[in-house]
């Protein structure tokens, strides 16, 4: 079957000797884990104009987040690997960069078409520790063996041994042609709620660690106490929704904004991705005494007065944006 590339069965040793005689490329910085979120895009251009104007949205909603939090960002656009397109394209990837970049513990994947939408929020990783996988999703759907359990829009892998070996299982449904047609044959057949497509990633890795429970699953948190990941057109796109309710990140699954077709009329995805991505905005511009006209509208409007003494503004937002991380 195809792998992603040999089984390294000394990585977490190797990588230790490396953070031992590198120590200036420390894996954790004051007490917090080095994380590196990745996200990336097909080679070429979308099917449409104002596909490529979105994704241009959120990957600066990214870059927000990750200065703000002080998080290092990889955008990809290359095949890495021929065989594995499409939403396959992340774990050759996130392969090469466990190896390539040893300092980082975490990588933290998320899809293009998934966007912050609380600006503040920090993940817990202290509730990791001992933990490799870190998925948004619930027990009793995963026991039901449903193909929405879990979702592979935002997910943490860590940078250690039992990961790369994940990666290596996970990858073997993902050769495009017979492979990926046979392997979406087994999924449909052992996934509820799954219709008959090729394989996808977010299946087989439902598919691989429910069959291996035993092995896997004593590494892998599923979480839900808040949202690494969010389905908006299911559940958030109602027009007159109050602020408090949208979640940490959101993914507009069915939106398919790069592409020339979705699971939901195109105006009204555009519609709930502007409303996402400049209520995000909002939360920045107001850092800088600014923010938008209205959810729906890309201009924007001062909030404050121009001051001689802006510090007293800064230490402002510093002190909110602490409070809301503390408590
Ligand atoms: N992706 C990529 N390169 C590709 C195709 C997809 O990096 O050639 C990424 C992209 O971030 C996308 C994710 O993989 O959001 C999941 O792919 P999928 O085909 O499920 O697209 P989506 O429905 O998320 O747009
Ligand atoms: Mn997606």
């Amino acid at each position: 079957t195809h792998a992603l590339g040999p089984r390294i069965s000394n990585w977490d040793e190797q990588r230790k000797n490396w953070l031992v005689k590198n120590p200036e490329f420390p894996s954790h910085v004051d007490g917090k884990a080095r994380v590196l979120l990745v996200t990336g895009s097909p080679p070429g251009p979308c099917d449409t104009q104002i596909g490529d104007h979105y994704l241009l949205k959120f990957i600066k909603n990214k870059i927000d987040y990750c200065r703000i939090h002080g998080i290092d960002i990889v955008y990809n656009m290359a095949l890495l690997d021929e065989e594995l397109s499409g939403c396959w394209a992340k774990l050759p990837l996130i392969r090469r960069l466990m190896l390539f970049h040893p300092e980082v513990e975490w990588i933290w994947w998320m899809d293009s078409d998934a966007l912050f939408t609380d600006m503040i929020f920090e993940i817990p990783f202290f509730k990791y520790d001992n933990y490799n996988l870190v998925l948004h999703g619930l027990p009793e759907l995963f026991n039901q063996k449903s193909r929405v359990a879990l979702n592979t829009g935002s997910f943490l892998l860590r940078n250690c041994r039992w990961s790369l070996d994940l990666l290596n299982a996970w990858a073997a449904m993902g050769p495009k042609g017979r492979i990926r047609e046979k392997a979406g044959e087994i999924l449909t057949a052992y996934l509820k709620g799954r219709p008959a497509l090729e394989a996808d990633d977010q299946s087989a890795l439902t598919y691989l660690l429910s069959s291996k429970k035993e092995k896997l699953m004593g590494k892998v948190y599923l979480e839900s106490s808040y949202y690494l990941h969010e389905k908006m057109m299911e559940k958030y796109d109602q027009p007159l929704m109050g602020d408090e309710r949208w979640p940490f990140v959101t993914h507009f699954v069915g939106c398919r904004p790069c592409g020339s077709h979705a699971d939901y009329a195109v105006e009204k995805c555009l519609r709930s991705m502007e409303r996402a991505f400049n209520f995000a905005d909002n939360q920045v511009l107001r850092l800088y005494g600014f923010e938008h006209r209205g959810l729906l509208r890309r201009s924007v409007k001062r909030i404050r007065n121009e001051t001689t003494a802006p510090l007293e503004f800064v230490d402002q937002n510093n002190n909110n944006w602490l409070n809301r991380i503390v408590n």
